[in-house]
């Protein structure tokens, strides 16, 4: 095997080499059945198993109580944009989104093609949204408030989450789930695009207190409705099988390698000080976003010009240090340093940026 990558790929990104070695393990026999974990039966005892397992670690790990459901569902964060102002709209209130970001945008846009009454109670687009807005008022007649929790491609993130009092919350964690605990009780609904934080591509956890289901209208295509995957465990089509078999193997390195959250939010906040310290040390490096809306896992910054930025990503590239490119909507550079990427990989990359400010600054 050639030299493993340190990863700062923003999605798909890395994922734990405990898993990707459990898969490899197992990949030809999946548990005696002489079969892969790829060729079995969606309906079969052991893919039962393995989505029950996600379902409980999930469950586990962010205590969600029994009025929660876990569900997986195909189509990526960006189809959970229209599906919840389609399922848990409620006619004649409006429906509340902050806006942090190019994701937020995305998220508001689809509750407006649906002609929805969507009202934007807060946004960062004055400045480029590189900070987290702290003033706005939530009408308590609202269906829900939906906001994004940690911003991708900005590099900001939510410390403390709007309190809405009795509006649901709802809320992307695409990015950030599962990097630190919170307190799961004003969510309406949580959803996750896989491939940032907890697995590969192909799907999107997400977790639905059951009180919301009796939202749903009955006249919407099946295939949209939360209650078709609620009432068959994700399982009324095909899930993504393989998709789901890695997020239980990653569940289970979080809860039994790392020791659960706490321990999760600990690490991410050392890697977190490790590289924001780097550039708050430097004149050379310069963070893109408010200091007191810094994300711990999208980290942004910029170099002097955009031909030294051409070529840090170049350089570093060349020195086992990939993905360091910003967004292309946003140019400069961005590390992601999801719950995967270890202090390790952190202190290489903080070890070639002091050199290369030395060489280059
Ligand atoms: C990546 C990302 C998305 C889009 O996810 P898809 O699964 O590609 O649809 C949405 N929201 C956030 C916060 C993201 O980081």
């Amino acid at each position: 095997m050639g030299k493993r990558m340190h990863n700062f790929n923003a999605g798909p990104a890395a994922l734990p080499l405990p898993v990707l070695e459990e898969i490899q393990s197992e990949l030809l026999d999946y548990k005696g059945s002489g079969m892969s974990i790829l060729e079995v039966s969606h309906r079969s005892k052991w893919f039962d198993e393995v989505i029950n397992e996600a379902v409980e670690r999930t469950k586990r790990l962010l205590g969600l109580g029994d009025d929660f459901e876990v569900l997986f569902i195909q189509g990526g964060a960006s189809l959970q944009f229209c599906m919840i102002p389609m399922n848990l709209g409620i006619p004649g209130k409006p429906v509340e989104y902050i806006n942090t970001g190019t994701w937020s945008t995305k998220a508001i846009k689809e509750a407006q093609v649906q002609g929805k009454n969507v009202a934007v109670i807060a946004s960062s687009e004055d400045k480029n949204f590189s900070y987290i807005p702290r003033e706005f008022t939530v009408n308590p007649d609202a269906a829900y408030l939906h906001f994004t929790s940690n911003n991708t491609i900005k590099g900001t993130q939510w410390t403390q989450f709007p309190d809405a009092g009795e509006v649901p919350l709802i809320c992307d964690m695409s990015s950030d789930i599962m990097s630190r605990p919170f307190d799961p009780r004003p969510f309406g609904l949580i959803y996750a695009g896989a491939q940032k934080n907890i697995g590969p591509a192909g799907t999107a956890l997400v977790i639905i207190r059951k009180d919301m289901l009796e939202r749903v209208p009955e006249d919407i295509p099946t295939m949209l409705k939360y209650t078709t995957f609620s009432g068959k465990n994700s399982m009324f089509n095909t899930p993504a099988c393989f998709v789901i078999y890695t997020i239980s193997l990653v569940m289970k390195w979080l809860e039994e390698t790392i020791g659960g959250l706490d321990k999760m939010e600990a690490i991410n906040r050392e890697k977190g000080s490790l590289l924001y310290g780097c550039i708050d040390d430097s004149d050379f490096y310069q963070g893109t976003a408010a200091t007191d809306s810094r994300s711990l896992m999208n980290v942004t910054f910029r170099l002097p010009d955009e031909d030294l930025e051409k070529q840090f990503v170049a350089e570093a590239l060349e020195e086992g240090l990939g993905g360091l490119k910003g967004h292309r909507s946003v140019g400069g550079c961005r590390a992601s340093i999801y719950n995967a990427t270890g202090i390790d990989g952190v202190s290489a990359l903080v070890d070639f940026m002091q050199e290369f400010e030395i060489k280059n600054g």
